[in-house]
């Protein structure tokens, strides 16, 4: 196996972990209970613990065939789906970046727009502190790239910022200062290059998936979508394709990328 490949499937194991603990910190969180300390996690339907066995992500799904041990309520296909899709999502930026700072970013970059989006989903609400906390380790990793690369990360931020500021100043509704938020820490990891990318892609995806549900009467012309997840993939996209995109224009996409 090379050592690509090794990255790439750790990164996928460590997407699946986190997949499933952000999971339910989101889903405390929007239900007002602490996530840390001796509160264990339990069958929403008969209350059983849970022991070690039934937490290990995707497996013990599978192994259950998604039922409780005890009272066979069927687990929610929610958990199953975020993990696999943060397993899948972390091990396809290792695999495209390689071990080295780029992965490091992108890999940062993605868990907090996951843990962002699940809120968003569970609450529809983003908390300013997991959208804006995210900056710190962002800067710190960019500092590896030298001042350029923070300065980058530092007009990212605004311009992610900037653009959806102006958005929900002009359309009074849809998007909230969350959103706002999410796009300043993002755009700080992202650059000002692939974050307007990201920003691009996702009112895309948003806008694509929107009609689709419009069209096939699954939501009314009324509904608030979360939007996070569409901001969220669009900057997916924009970490494992932005440089490539960027490049058919001859641009660079900025230190690491
Ligand atoms: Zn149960």
């Amino acid at each position: 196996m090379t050592l690509n490949a090794l990255f790439a499937l750790f990164s996928a194991l460590l997407g699946a972990a986190l997949g499933s603990f952000f999971d339910a910190v989101a889903e405390r969180s929007a239900q007002d209970r602490s996530w840390w300390g001796r509160e264990r996690s339990r069958c929403p339907s008969c209350g059983k613990e849970l022991g070690p066995g039934e937490l290990v992500p995707i497996v013990s799904f599978l192994v259950q065939k998604g039922r409780c041990r005890r009272c066979d309520a069927p687990i929610p296909k929610r958990s199953l789906a975020v993990e696999v899709i943060c397993a899948v999502g972390a091990g396809l930026l290792a695999w495209r970046w390689g071990p080295g700072w780029a992965a490091l970013l992108a890999l940062a970059v993605f868990f907090s727009l996951a843990f962002n989006s699940l809120t968003d989903i569970h609450s529809g609400y983003i908390y300013d502190v997991t959208a804006l906390l995210p900056i710190l380790p962002f800067a710190l990793l960019r500092s590896a790239g030298g001042l350029p690369a923070l300065f980058d990360g530092a007009v990212g931020a605004l311009l992610g910022f900037a653009v959806v500021a102006v958005i929900i100043t002009a359309s009074r509704g849809g998007m909230g200062w969350g959103d706002a938020m999410l796009m300043a820490g993002c755009g700080a990891g992202l650059g000002w290059r692939l974050t307007g990318l990201a920003l691009y892609l996702g009112f895309m995806v948003g806008g694509i998936v929107a009609l689709a549900l419009l069209v096939l009467r699954k939501v009314e012309r009324k509904t608030a979508l979360p939007l996070a997840p569409f901001l969220a993939v669009g900057a997916f996209l924009a970490l494992l394709l932005g440089p490539s995109i960027l490049s058919y224009w001859r641009w660079g996409a900025g230190w690491p990328w």
